[in-house]
């Protein structure tokens, strides 16, 4: 085995992937692409290891409605390049009942937000009051508190089927991937960076992280080296039940979007896709866990809670349980993804996703291979600095107290 290479991602999830492939087209066929991953590529533990995610043009912060063209148009480029269908256009609706919000400190995360924001980026978007909204889609019960905000060109990305999608043009470049090899430490040695596995140490002139909620474990020797504490990540334990509706058609993407609703507790609902059931989870609603202390077990409460939202909300979308799943969050305080090269070690980037990464995952890889190749990037990615207030400051309170806030 070759333990010489120009470029090293570890962590072979869905942006990982994404990076392998961008850079092992960017680096072919001088350089050489080693992916090391700590289970297989495409194992069901990671973030995104299901075969949908949510992807919007306009959400409440403009930094990701500013890139939200070229991760589309990103996507049709891997489309097109490998005959896979990846995104399909569903519609979305963000809801919002402003009588069970009120109180909860919800910054721009509101109709107005996403109005405002999608106006700033010519993002065409509906605004939408109670009655409106049952008018059109009379599979909701509300009580005339919502309003909401609906974009049509909102979409379904197949996020299982992307990751593996980015394996197979990587390899297909020459992108090498060692299976089984947890990173153990990484080590700044001036002219390269050292990369520690249990049986080797690779040699790489840039290194990209993309180990989620291993990102501290992967990199707290390189902090340590330039002298920056860990990054004040905070991981839960989501899950996500299917449920097999009877009312098929009614929920039918055609006929029925993605949806947010923003209530006492936040819930992200996904129509009939990739399963022959609906999809539905409360954003947050899950305790605070380690990678290591994660387990396959949902969560009977927050089954409950689901089962009260529908029968509440919306009746129809329920059924009998296919399954539930668990998956981690990995959230910096001000839910914001991570992407940036480690000041003091500008060889090795790094990648957080924050419950966000699904929607722009090829976008995040093609940006790593920037900032691996070249030092920088002409997309805009200044809010998601590793140096930026809310990871270097001690003020910004952690997801876990702030509750009624969200990344979507
Ligand atoms: C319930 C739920 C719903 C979500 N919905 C959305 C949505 O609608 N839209 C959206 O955009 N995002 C959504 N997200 C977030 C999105 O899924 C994640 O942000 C994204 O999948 C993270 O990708 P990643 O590559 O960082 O992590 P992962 O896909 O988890 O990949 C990390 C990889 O690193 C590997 N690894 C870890 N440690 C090591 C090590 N030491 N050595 C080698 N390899 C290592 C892991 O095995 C894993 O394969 C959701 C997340 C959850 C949990």
């Amino acid at each position: 085995m070759n333990t010489d290479h120009t470029f090293v991602v570890i962590g072979c999830g869905g942006i990982g992937s994404a990076a392998l492939y961008w850079l092992s087209r960017a680096a072919a066929p001088y350089g050489s692409v080693l992916g090391l991953e700590r289970h297989t590529p495409g194992h069901e533990h990671r973030a995104g290891g299901e075969h949908s995610r949510v992807v919007r043009h306009a959400r409440h912060q403009d930094a990701y409605a500013a890139l939200a063209p070229a991760a589309y148009k990103t996507w049709r480029q891997i489309e097109c390049l490998s005959g896979q269908h990846l995104v399909t256009e569903a519609g979305g609706l963000v809801i919002e009942d402003v009588d069970a919000r009120r109180g909860i400190d919800t910054g721009s995360r509101t109709v107005e937000g996403h109005l405002e924001v999608a106006a700033r980026h010519g993002v065409e978007v509906e605004q939408l009051d109670a009655e409106a909204l049952t008018a059109r889609w009379p599979q909701f019960r509300l009580h005339g508190s919502e309003r909401a905000v609906y974009q049509r060109h909102c979409g379904i990305v197949e996020a299982r089927r992307a990751d593996a999608t980015h394996v197979a043009l990587a390899r297909g470049h020459g992108a090498q991937i060692r299976e089984n090899s947890p990173v153990r430490a990484v080590h700044d040695a001036g002219s390269h960076v050292e990369v520690v596995t249990d049986d080797e140490v690779y040699r790489a002139e840039h290194v990209v992280v993309a180990a989620d909620a291993r990102t501290n474990e992967v990199l707290g020797g390189l902090f340590a080296q330039v002298g920056r504490p860990a990054l004040p990540l905070t991981v839960t334990q989501e899950q996500v039940t299917h449920y097999a509706t009877p009312n098929l058609i009614d929920f039918s993407p055609e006929r029925f979007p993605v949806f947010m609703w923003h209530g006492a507790d936040t819930f992200h609902g996904v129509p009939v896709h990739g399963e022959v059931a609906t999809r539905l989870g409360q954003h947050m609603g899950g305790h605070e866990v380690t990678a290591d202390s994660h387990t396959d077990e949902p969560d009977p409460l927050r089954r409950k809670r689901q089962e009260e939202f529908l029968a509440e909300h919306l009746p129809g979308f329920g059924g009998p349980e296919l399954y539930t799943r668990t998956f981690l969050y990995t959230i910096a305080p001000d839910q914001n993804v991570v992407l940036d090269t480690v000041p003091g070690c500008p060889r090795v980037s790094v990648a957080v996703g924050a419950g966000n990464a699904s929607a722009f995952a090829s976008l995040w890889g093609r940006i790593l291979a920037d900032l691996a190749m070249t030092g920088a990037t002409r997309y805009p990615v200044d809010a998601f600095a590793l140096d930026r207030p809310a990871l270097t400051g001690p003020s910004v309170p952690r997801p876990s107290e702030q509750r009624g806030r969200t990344p979507f």
